[in-house]
C-alpha cells in the first residue's frame, strides 16, 4: 500500500467554496490539496451563475434593440444566433477554468483529478492515492433535481440548458424558484413561447410580495405563461410534443422542451460520510454549526452542500472564512449569514437584501414600517414598451432602522450592493432621506421614499 501523502488541509470539491478555502489557506503557509472530478469553478462557473449571466446579456440586449429605435435608431434585426452565442460563451469559460488551474499552481496547490471520499476521520481517497490531513473541507455542492415521476427523463435540468445548441421554440419549465425564472426569461426574449408550471401561487414565494407581484405581472405582459397550483404527475411526449399531466387532471402540451427547475440535491452519495461518522440530515445536506464544522472534529463543510443560503459569494465567505480560523490565527472569524444580498436575473432584474415584509411583521409586529414607491424608469421615456419599478424599504422601531431593502427594475442588479452595505452598518431611513440623491437615477427613489411609519 502506498505512503499516505500528508497535507495540512484537503479540500473536497473546487467550485467556488472549495476554490476560495484552498487559496487563502495556502496564502497562510498551509500545505493544500483540492480534489475535484469535474472542471474548475464548479457549478457557478461552469453550469450557474457565469454563462447564466452572459445568457442574461444576450436577452438584456434583444431588450435594447428593440427600445433602440425610441432613441432614434434604425436597427433591423434579422436573427439570434444561439449556437455562435453557446460556442462563445464556452470559449470564455474554458478561459475561466484555465485562469484557476493557473492559481492553483502559482500558490503550490496540489490539484487531484478524481473522485474523492473520505476514508476515516483525518482520511480522504482520490482513486487510488490517499491523504492524510489534519483539516479536511467538505465543498461537494450540489446538482439539479429532477421529480420521481413517470417520464421525467423526458425534460432536462439547468445543467443541460448550457449544452443545448438551439433555441427550442416552445419551452415548458417546471419550478418556481430563481432558476425557472432566469432560464424562462432568456428562453423568452430570445423567442421562445414559455410556459412556467409552478406548484402553489406563483414565482419566487420567499421574496417580498412587492417583488413577486411586480414580476409576475411583467412576465405575463412580456408573453409568459405562469401556470399555479400545477403539480406535476407525469410526463409523456405525443405527437404535439411533450406533454405533462398535473395532480389535479390538468394537461399541459405540445412542448419541444421541458426543464425541470425543482430545486438541487447535495451531491453526499459515495462520499465515504459514514466511514468518517460525518451526519447528514433527512435531505441529505451536511449541517454545520456557526464555525462551519461538522459533527466530526477537523472536517468541515461549506457552500450549497451545506443547505444554507445556497450562493457563490455565501459559498467562497465562509470558505475565506474558516481558511482564516483553521490557518490565519483568526479564532473568532466566521461567516454571518444574515443579511446576504441576491439578486435575480429576471427581466427587469431583482435586488433584495434583508427581511421581507411578512418576515419583518412575523418577528417585530407593530413596530414595523413601509415605505414604498412604483414608476416607471426614463430609460423607457422614449418608447411605447413601459416596465415599472419598484423600491420598498422595511424598517423596525422608533429610530425606523432599514431591515429590508427590496427592488425590481432595470438596474436593480448593480444598485444593491451599496445599499446591502448600509443595512449590515444599521443605516435608518433618517440615513436614507439625509443622502442627497443622485439624478437622475431609479436608485435615487430609495432616498427620497414617502409612507408608511411603524
Ligand atoms: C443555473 C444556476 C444559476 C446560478 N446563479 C447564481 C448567481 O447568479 N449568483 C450566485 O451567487 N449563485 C448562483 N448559483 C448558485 C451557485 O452556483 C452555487 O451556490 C455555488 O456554485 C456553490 O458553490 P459550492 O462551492 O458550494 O459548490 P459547487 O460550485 O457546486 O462546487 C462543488 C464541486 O465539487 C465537485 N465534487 C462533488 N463531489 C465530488 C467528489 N466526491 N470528489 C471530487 N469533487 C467533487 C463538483 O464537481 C463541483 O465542481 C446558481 C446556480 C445555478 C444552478
Amino acid at each position: 500500500m502506498p505512503a499516505r501523502e500528508q497535507f495540512d488541509l484537503v479540500v473536497i470539491g473546487a467550485g467556488s467554496g472549495g476554490l476560495a478555502a484552498a487559496q487563502r489557506a495556502a496564502e497562510y503557509g498551509a500545505r493544500v490539496a483540492v480534489a475535484e472530478y469535474g472542471p474548475l469553478g464548479g457549478t457557478c462557473v461552469n453550469v450557474g451563475c457565469v454563462p447564466k449571466k452572459v445568457m442574461w446579456y444576450a436577452a438584456e440586449t434583444a431588450a435594447t434593440l428593440e427600445a433602440a429605435a425610441g432613441y432614434g435608431f434604425q436597427v433591423a434585426v434579422e436573427a439570434h444566433d444561439w449556437a455562435g452565442l453557446k460556442a462563445r460563451r464556452d470559449a470564455y469559460i474554458r478561459r475561466l477554468n484555465g485562469i484557476y488551474a493557473g492559481n492553483l499552481e502559482k500558490k503550490g496547490i496540489t490539484l487531484l483529478h478524481g473522485r474523492a471520499a473520505l476514508a476515516g476521520p483525518g482520511r480522504v481517497s482520490v482513486d487510488d492515492r490517499e491523504l492524510e490531513a489534519s483539516h479536511i473541507i467538505i465543498a461537494t455542492g450540489g446538482r439539479p433535481a429532477v421529480p420521481e415521476i413517470d417520464g421525467a427523463e423526458l425534460g432536462i435540468t439547468s445543467d443541460d440548458f448550457f449544452a443545448l445548441e438551439t433555441r427550442p421554440q416552445r419551452v415548458l419549465i417546471v419550478g418556481s424558484g430563481y432558476v425557472a425564472v432566469e432560464l424562462g426569461g432568456v428562453f423568452n426574449a430570445l423567442g421562445s413561447e414559455v410556459t412556467i408550471a409552478t406548484r402553489r401561487d406563483g414565482v419566487l414565494r420567499d421574496f417580498d410580495p412587492a417583488l413577486r407581484e411586480a414580476l409576475m405581472d411583467q412576465m405575463q405582459r412580456d408573453g409568459v405563461t405562469v401556470e399555479t397550483h400545477a403539480v406535476p404527475v407525469a410526463a409523456s411526449r405525443r405527437d404535439n410534443g411533450i406533454e405533462l399531466l398535473t395532480v389535479d387532471g390538468q394537461r399541459f402540451g405540445g412542448f419541444d422542451l421541458l426543464l425541470w427547475a425543482v430545486g438541487r440535491v447535495p451531491n453526499t452519495e459515495g462520499l465515504g460520510l459514514d466511514a468518517a461518522g460525518v451526519r447528514t440530515d433527512e435531505d441529505g445536506f451536511i449541517p454545520v454549526d456557526e464555525w462551519q464544522d461538522t459533527n466530526v472534529k477537523g472536517i468541515h463543510a461549506i457552500g450549497d452542500v451545506t443547505g444554507r443560503v445556497a450562493l457563490t459569494p455565501v459559498a467562497i465567505a465562509a470558505g475565506r472564512r474558516l481558511a482564516d480560523r483553521l490557518f490565519g490565527g483568526m479564532p473568532e472569524r466566521k461567516l454571518d449569514y444574515d443579511c446576504v444580498p441576491t439578486v435575480i436575473f429576471s427581466h427587469p432584474p431583482i435586488g433584495t437584501v434583508g427581511l421581507t415584509e411578512p418576515e419583518a411583521h412575523a418577528r417585530y409586529g407593530d413596530q414595523v414600517g413601509v415605505y414604498e414607491s412604483r414608476f416607471t424608469p426614463m430609460l423607457y421615456a422614449m418608447n411605447e414598451r413601459k416596465v415599472p419599478a419598484v423600491v420598498k424599504l422595511v424598517t423596525v422601531g422608533a429610530d425606523e432602522r432599514i431591515v429590508g431593502c427590496h427592488v425590481i427594475g432595470a438596474g436593480a442588479d448593480e444598485m444593491l450592493q451599496g445599499f446591502a452595505v448600509a443595512l449590515r452598518m444599521g443605516a435608518t431611513k433618517r440615513d436614507f432621506d439625509d443622502t442627497v440623491a443622485i439624478h437622475p437615477t431609479a436608485a435615487e427613489e430609495l432616498v427620497t421614499l414617502r409612507g408608511r411609519r411603524p
